[in-house]
């Protein structure tokens, strides 16, 4: 089977980079449908910075489905939510108001109880998805960034944590307690929502490289790629950035499982030759060849600790931190013993009071 992807250059205009982008694609919705579009508003930081989805490719995007008829409704579920966080975050990034000027509706995720998923999968048996995601036809809209967990992230990991409700992405973090484990975790939750995801359109016009998702280097990319399958996009955004995807745990994961591409050889891009931006790939890389390797690299797997010059003591490292080694003792101190390095605190804390300490390594 032949997954395609396209790739279109931004120079501006939303309207014109979409509508190309779903053209040569071929992909239009059916009429009278009601979507879900799922950006991912990992935090209050906004797409400029590099971190959450373009506001613009949303609003381009609630015009095409309106123009065919169709309901367009916005939601996503940021990083260690609590009821009303989602809200703040889509007007702090000014994704709201771009939504409801474009004539979309807001989907407040973490705004009723979560319907549970059995989704059965090698580790994870269920999952409480919110409501809205189980309801609609969706169309995802990642950000192409790097990844201090997961090396990576795009369509897939925006639909497998993105979907899930408030604070429980916590205990997954406890499941997927390795990269390999961690890959299996998403691809467990991807492999029940996938049948429900029409189209991903991903956001790679403001990128980040580095220790992604939030602090890292913003690269301006100005590019729009879409695919009918999230594995596919990832694999030929991920190969665009310079990273080899089988370097990537959960686009391993998903070849093994077969659902999807089962090598780069099965895609066709459109809108090619596609360039290679030479991304920093982000120091934690190492924690997963520790796994590999053992102790002699284990050693040098970087670190958590906390710039109390920065933290405003918010507790939400604490909250997320899934094996419970983070202790608010008036600044948040870090059990080394009991850390697993998921680096999920400084994947959530909006104010780069995490740090990852890296060591320097042995010439
Ligand atoms: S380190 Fe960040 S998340 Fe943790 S308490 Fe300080 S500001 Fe909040
Ligand atoms: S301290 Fe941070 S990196 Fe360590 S287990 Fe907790 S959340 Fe993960």
């Amino acid at each position: 089977m032949k997954y395609n992807v396209t790739i279109v250059e931004f120079s501006g205009d939303y309207v014109a980079a979409v509508s190309s982008a779903l053209a040569s694609l071929g992909w239009n919705p059916k009429e009278g449908s009601s979507y879900l579009i799922k950006p991912n508003m990992l935090n209050s930081k906004t797409s400029d910075e590099g971190v959450t989805t373009d506001p613009g490719i949303v609003s381009a995007l609630i015009g095409f489905l309106k123009g065919k008829g169709c309901r367009a409704c916005v939601g996503d579920s940021p990083g260690n939510a609590y009821p009303g966080k989602a809200r703040a975050v889509f007007e702090d990034t000014g994704m709201m108001k771009a939504v409801l000027e474009a004539g979309g509706e807001f989907l407040d995720f973490e705004g009723q109880p979560p319907v549970i998923g059995q989704i059965n999968g090698e580790l994870v048996a269920s999952v409480p998805f919110s409501k809205h995601v189980l309801e609609h036809r969706i169309i995802n809209v990642p950000k192409l960034k790097t990844h201090v967990q997961t090396v990576m992230t795009g369509a897939v990991k925006n639909l497998s944590f993105g979907c899930i409700q408030g604070a429980s992405k916590s205990k997954l973090h406890t499941i997927g307690n390795t990269p390999e484990k961690m890959a299996k975790v998403m691809m467990d939750v991807y492999s029940y929502i996938r049948e429900r995801v029409d189209l991903n359109l991903m956001d790679a016009i403001v990128c980040m490289d580095g220790n992604g998702p939030s602090f890292g280097r913003v690269r301006r990319v100005s590019k729009i790629l879409a695919s009918r399958d999230a594995l596919a996009l990832d694999m030929v955004a991920f190969r665009m950035a310079g990273i080899d995807p089988l370097c990537v745990p959960h686009i391993r994961e998903g070849i093994r499982r077969g659902i999807g591409p089962t090598s780069e050889d099965e895609i066709e891009v459109i809108g090619g030759p596609l360039p290679n931006y030479e991304f920093k790939i982000p120091s934690t890389f190492l924690r997963d060849l520790s796994l590999r390797f053992g102790s002699v690299v284990k050693r040098l797997v970087p670190k958590i600790s906390f710039d109390k010059s920065r933290c405003v003591k918010c507790g939400e490292c604490a909250g997320i931190c899934p094996e419970g080694a983070i202790e608010i003792v008036e600044y948040p101190v870090v059990d080394d013993s009991k850390c697993i390095r998921c680096y999920a605190c400084y994947e959530v804390c909006e104010y780069n009071a995490v740090k990852i300490k890296q060591k320097a390594l042995p010439l």
